[in-house]
């Protein structure tokens, strides 16, 4: 049956519907980014934060002349990995929702759903996906029948890292784009070395860890390193770390293709690093446009399109979240 499935993201901060038509065309998100005054996220104020922005965001989305609510064929949602308050609002409204307009519930693996957004986006075939996000840092590749995580953070996610160093520097949320910004800043006058600003560089075999260079950051800086100094380096040493991983995980899968996926694929020095480790072992780089990138209602809907084509659907009964799915708890039966 043609039409459009609905996607509904609510994983942490950002609160987002976006759609997909049954053959596969991506229609943009209508988000909203929970911001907090001070401080880290508190899942509860973001769950507050996300059910008083439903009925606007729906107004949104609704307004767009391009849509009619008769088309929706089915509604998916972010069932996890993920805080529990926000993937409980988005449950519910994607629950009303389906049950009001009689449609199959499609409850989705978001990380998943970086992986199959960024396919649809960029038509690469078999990444391997560095996904680099708030919450998640993955190496994920695809192996008899699952995404399996070949590596991953030990500690925090590389742009929850980003984000307290920015905070503890006194810039708000999310830090990472402000990073960037100072980071070229530091470039201003030519290229520079990092012999006074190296950082504790966090591989571990495939896995990386973050914890250790947000604190020698901060160190650096009290030690009299300028912030713009201290910011280059902590993307210079986190990106590389992150590129030394995925070029592994190419090496050993014999893949040809890195997908980047998560809000802090959306920096341009990060694709440029992983654009050059590719180049010099002949694969090939793709990364999505930046709405897609960060956590977006639209790549929800699309994981929900490829499971629907299998006849894959979430009755209410086994819809509940998840807020420890993993990567590879999901059967990938699509192509
Ligand atoms: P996500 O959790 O996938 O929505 O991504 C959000 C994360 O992406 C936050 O930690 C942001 O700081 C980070 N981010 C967004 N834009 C950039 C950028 N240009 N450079 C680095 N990190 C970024
Ligand atoms: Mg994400």
């Amino acid at each position: 049956m043609e039409g459009i499935i609905l996607g509904i993201e609510s994983t942490a901060h950002t609160f987002s519907f976006g759609s997909v038509s049954t053959e596969g065309e991506l229609f943009p998100s209508f988000s909203s980014l929970f911001r907090p005054e001070e401080g880290g996220i508190h899942p509860r104020e973001a769950a507050d934060h996300h059910s008083e922005s439903t009925s606007e965001l729906l107004k949104k989305l609704s307004s767009n002349e391009d849509f009619s609510w008769d088309s929706i064929v089915a509604v998916a949602f972010s069932q996890g990995p993920g805080l529990g308050p926000c993937l409980r609002v988005g449950a519910s409204v994607a629950r009303t929702l389906a049950t009001r307009l009689s449609v199959p519930l499609l409850g989705v693996n978001h990380c998943v759903a970086h992986i199959e957004v960024g396919r649809n986006q960029t038509g690469c075939i078999d990444p391997v996906l560095l996904y680099v996000s708030g919450g998640n840092t993955q190496v994920i590749a695809r192996a008899d029948g699952r995404y399996r995580v070949l590596g991953e953070t030990l500690d925090i996610g590389i742009g929850n890292m980003l984000d307290k160093f920015a905070r503890n520097q006194g810039m708000p949320f999310p830090g990472g784009p402000k990073i960037e910004q100072l980071a070229l800043e530091h470039l201003k006058n030519g290229p520079k070395s990092l012999d006074e600003a190296y950082l504790p560089y966090g591989v571990h075999g495939m896995d990386l860890a973050f914890s250790g260079m947000l604190t020698s950051a901060t160190q650096k800086i009290s030690e009299g390193l300028s912030l713009e100094q201290v910011c280059w380096s902590l993307q210079e040493h986190s990106f590389a770390t992150c590129v030394e991983v995925a070029e592994r995980a190419l090496a050993h899968t014999g893949k040809t293709e890195l997908l980047l996926g998560g809000g802090v694929a959306c920096n341009d020095r990060l694709r440029e690093m992983s654009k050059i480790m590719c180049d010099e072992r002949g694969a090939n780089c793709f990364w999505p446009e930046k709405p897609f990138c960060i956590d977006n209602g639209t790549m929800i809907a699309e994981l929900g399109r490829r499971m629907l084509e299998c006849g894959i659907e979430t009755k209410i009964m086994d819809s509940a979240i998840d807020p420890t799915l993993r990567t590879d708890n999901t059967a990938v039966v699509w192509q």
